[in-house]
């Protein structure tokens, strides 16, 4: 089958391949912009999707989730180059995670897990050959594969949070991320502190709510007395988990229940793990999460 918009793909891709005179591609060299060290290395794009699968989740998960997590991170990188951005020093891509998606090189790996380096870098790399070349597409385009943490029970759709409705990135029910420790958290945040830090005057008896909701249940809006702030800033301000909320007014205190961890949209990771422990495939994870996509394969050259 011609796809057209991966016939693109492949020739952007073919771009930063050392052979671009064949339908098959080598898999693509790119500079990669290292964000504390202000520094550029280069290298391929496959081993690149080991370093981000190493650095954004846990090497511990079950070879399936880290599967799952190979196509979200090669399906994510692949759309940010075609999407051409600037990077410091003329970078493809960066591992600054305010832009784009974490990166640890294999030394560093080995300094966070000396003991198990070997078995989980074996691991990892199994994840990734394993699904070479394979990205996850919508109506035949690279998908925006956003993933988080723990959803806490029901992911966001895009549309919550950005409030652009994209077809593949719908609020769906997980129930496999109950063994997150941010499945359920509790944080305690003191009238004094509230007032403190957000500005927003509590007074003696405060009356704090939720006020606007999204349907997956999180918050969209919250109302402290008679002023309003938006779940979205009011997390920031408060270093919480999620905006997944049930609030509790206390004599002196707000107490809030969240469930889960990051912004809910896309893939649930800790969700991808409990879904590879009950023998789910990570195609079969890739689709719970991501609505009415596919799998496409690049055809890289043989290794
Ligand atoms: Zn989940």
């Amino acid at each position: 089958m011609v796809l057209g918009i991966l016939g693109i793909v492949a020739v952007v891709l073919a771009c930063y391949s050392h052979n671009n005179h064949s339908s098959e591609i080598t898999p693509p060299t790119i500079k990669l912009y290292l964000h504390e060290s202000n520094q550029i290395i280069k290298l391929e794009i496959e081993e690149y999707v080991c370093g981000v699968v190493a650095a954004e989740m846990p090497a511990s998960f079950a070879l399936e989730a880290l599967k799952a997590q190979a196509l979200c991170a090669r399906t994510y990188a692949c759309k940010k180059i075609m999407e051409d951005r600037q990077y410091p020093l003329n970078a493809d891509l960066s591992d600054d995670i305010t832009c784009c998606q974490a990166y640890v090189s294999w030394p560093q790996f080995e300094d966070l897990h000396p003991a198990q380096y070997e078995e989980l870098k074996a691991k990892i790399e199994l994840a990734v050959s394993s699904t070479r070349g394979e990205l996850i597409v919508y109506k035949d385009k690279p998908i925006d594969a956003l993933y988080h943490s723990t959803c806490g029970g029901q992911t966001e759709s895009a549309a919550d949070v950005w409030g652009t409705d994209i077809p593949y990135l719908q609020s769906v029910e997980c129930k496999y991320c109950s063994a997150s420790n941010y499945y359920e958290t509790r944080q305690v945040i003191s009238y004094q502190d509230l007032n403190d830090i957000s500005g927003l005057v509590t007074g003696s008896n405060p009356h704090i709510e939720i006020s606007e909701k999204s349907l997956s249940g999180r918050a969209r809006e919250i109302k402290v007395n008679d002023q309003e702030i938006s779940a979205s800033q009011f997390r920031q301000l408060f270093n919480l988990p999620s905006t997944y909320w049930e609030f509790k007014n206390e004599k002196d205190d707000l107490i809030i229940n969240s469930r889960g961890y990051g912004h809910g949209v896309g893939m649930c990771q800790y969700g991808a793990n409990g879904m590879a422990l009950d023998g789910k495939s990570y195609k079969e994870i890739i689709s719970h999460y991501y609505k009415d996509t596919e799998i496409y394969k690049l055809n890289y050259q043989d290794n």
